[in-house]
């Protein structure tokens, strides 16, 4: 395999980068009166090159973000990865996709319909296994985003909590980008009401929700995921 040389100034800059972030959630952590242990950092990888993502893991990144199965397929031998870490699923995944990530995500935030939990569980089952997922709620009923309904997602989570194979987990969220308080107290909300609910083969143990420009403030409203990408590994170009 050849290698590209690594940019270094690009290296210094994700490493800076992830002791700032990591520094950031400790105070966000200390505003929300929170244990910064229960505070789980993703590192978005779309678009990022391995051997990049691979600098991450060395500064300590135990969490990978994949927004695209042919992406994570095509990267996935090149990551320096183990059994300490996890790659979470939480881009738009197509159930025709299902299979050929099954072996790789210890979960799938991104659920975002009864059938696509329905194919992970069959999948995870052929697998041996069972697949943690979180529920995505679209909180801003936003038509060019996808996740359940706010107002429909106990009901899913009801109904998904009887397919066999899939276990969930939480919910995950994408708000829009104005108003995000509002929308990080909705989704605290719906999230407590879940738990409460103390439905089987549920248990609320995630939410994920915060990304660069808005994190301190998800921790703020509960998260203990955040995921961030641009500002680990720089703005991406499309
Ligand atoms: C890209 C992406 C992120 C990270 O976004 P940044 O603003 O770059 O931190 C988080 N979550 C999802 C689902 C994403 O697609």
């Amino acid at each position: 395999m050849t290698t590209n040389p690594l940019d270094n100034k690009r290296v210094i800059k994700i490493k800076e980068s992830i002791k700032d972030i990591k520094n950031r959630i400790e105070q966000a952590a200390i505003l929300a009166k929170r244990k910064v242990s229960d505070i789980n950092l993703m590192a978005v990888t779309k678009t990022v090159p391995p051997e990049y993502v691979n600098i991450a893991i060395n500064e300590g990144i135990n969490l990978l973000g994949e927004n695209k199965a042919q992406e994570l397929n095509s990267k996935y031998n090149n990551y320096n990865l183990d059994d300490s870490i996890k790659i979470h699923f939480i881009g738009h995944l197509q159930r025709n996709k299902v299979k050929s990530i099954i072996d790789k995500v210890s979960m799938i935030e991104s659920v975002d319909s009864e059938s696509l939990a329905r194919e992970i569980g069959k999948q995870a089952i052929k697998a041996d296994k069972v697949m943690p997922i979180l529920l995505e709620v679209n909180i801003g009923f936003q038509e060019t985003k996808t996740g359940f309904n706010p107002k429909k997602v106990k009901d899913a989570a009801k109904t998904i909590a009887q397919v066999p194979g899939v276990k969930i987990k939480g919910l995950m969220t994408i708000p829009p980008k104005d108003n995000i308080k509002y929308y990080f107290e909705k989704m605290r909300e719906i999230y407590i009401d879940i738990s409460q609910k103390k439905i089987d083969n549920v248990d609320m143990s995630f939410l994920s929700m915060g990304m660069s420009g808005d994190f301190e403030t998800a921790i703020a409203f509960g998260a203990n995921i955040v995921r961030i990408g641009s500002l680990i590994f720089g703005k991406r170009v499309f």
